[in-house]
């Protein structure tokens, strides 16, 4: 079955939302019009609740289906955050916001979720309720962390959440996903090397702290190499090496490097962890420094359940008519983790098409994948909540 006629009746709708969406990005926790504007359709689409500052400035709609014998209650989640990134696409309907885009397609999630909504509050062909979920910050703020503490599953009864994100670079509109591990936990560090700054032509009388540095740079690539089972899955890089003098001639003091841990494994992480700590600190003594290190737990590991992800696929399949693809694991983060570690379900994958990567100043949100998104969570829900 392809896309449900309603959704193409609906596109011009669902793509004038995503463009305002787009001309006008928030950051993190502050999407207040963007929250506004959700809100405003919600309510006029005739959701039988909306509630507002879930996690902030999270927004929550609830349907009730034709029927609701079942007792089911399902959550589908969009984001509506944008980066801080100066948009260079050149579109029509660029960021009104200097230096904000939506670099990551939050938009087309907003809006894809905002169809879906109406179709179901119109249609209600389900047995249960559906909660429609609308998060802020998950671009490095944990916003799906701040809905659940705020009671997000308790409130409306959530046993299920399921969760989508654009991919560039796969088939536009086909779907990929990943039964169980699918996301990696990212956790950040960093290490400030103090050493004894001085002039660059005495430095018998300095303690370098760029030359710790590069030699701890190199070693930290030991532990996915030399520490870690090679068969399980690794990343360390240091992405920040920053030092406190700006000159050609000047040793500095300190050298600040941050960077991030990327695991899917427990004793992996912990193992990791250790490693960093030890090997800067040792290595900064070894040349007479000192090591101060700060590590800090990020996003936990994303996994799908297993059945929820078969019934996924093949809702894909049914609104593309095109086998959806089994995806590899992948490194990024997402804070949806959050909601499959407080109840089961799902995370999907849709083609964007050859385009710019995401959290690019160039990346396009494809209009094209608006009606399939849509589709996929209105065919989603009248799966899970069969009549
Ligand atoms: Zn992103
Ligand atoms: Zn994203």
């Amino acid at each position: 079955m392809p896309i449900k006629n309603q959704f193409s009746e609906l596109f011009e709708h669902i793509k004038t939302w995503r463009h305002h969406i787009h001309q006008n990005p928030e950051l993190m926790y502050d999407t207040i019009e963007t929250s506004k504007f959700v809100e405003t359709k919600l309510k006029e689409f005739g959701c039988d609740e909306v509630l507002t500052g879930i996690g902030r400035t999270g927004v929550v709609a609830l349907i009730e289906g034709k029927k609701n014998i079942s007792g089911k209650v399902i959550g589908l989640r969009a984001d509506m955050d944008a980066l801080p990134i100066q948009e260079q696409t050149n579109l029509d309907y660029s960021s009104n916001n200097p230096g904000v885009m939506h670099a990551c397609g939050h938009d087309g999630h907003t809006a894809m979720l905002l169809g879906a909504a109406k179709y179901l509050a119109d249609t209600r062909n389900f047995n249960g309720k559906v909660a429609l979920i609308f998060q802020p910050a998950e671009e490095g703020g944990g916003g799906a962390k701040e809905m659940i503490e705020d009671g997000l599953v308790e409130k409306f009864n959530i046993q299920e959440f399921y969760g989508m994100h654009n991919m560039p670079g796969l088939e536009l509109g086909r779907f990929s996903i990943k039964s169980g591990d699918f996301f990696a936990a990212a956790d950040t560090f960093i290490i400030r090397i103090v050493g004894k700054g001085g002039h660059a032509a005495k430095p018998q009388e300095t303690i370098d702290p760029i030359l710790i540095s590069s030699n701890l740079v190199m070693s930290l690539q030991s532990i996915a190499s030399r520490n870690i089972n090679p068969t399980k899955d690794v990343v360390v890089s240091v992405c920040t090496f920053q030092t406190d003098t700006v000159s050609y001639n000047v040793i500095p003091e300190i050298v600040t490097l941050k960077g991030t841990l990327r695991t899917f494994d427990k004793d992996v992480q912990n193992n990791a962890k250790d490693k960093i700590f030890s090997l800067s600190k040792s290595i900064a003594e070894a040349y007479g420094g000192k090591a101060e290190i700060e590590f800090n737990y990020g996003y936990p590991v994303m996994k799908n359940s297993v059945d929820d992800t078969e019934i996924a696929m093949s809702v894909a399949e049914k609104v593309t008519g095109k086998k959806t693809l089994n995806a590899e694991k992948i490194m990024g983060a997402e804070d949806f983790s959050y909601m499959l570690n407080s109840a089961k379900g799902a995370y999907i994958l849709i083609g964007n098409g050859d385009t710019p990567s995401v959290h690019s100043p160039t990346y396009i949100f494809n209009d094209e994948i608006l009606p399939i998104g849509s589709s996929y969570w209105a065919e989603l829900v009248e799966t899970k909540l069969q009549l």
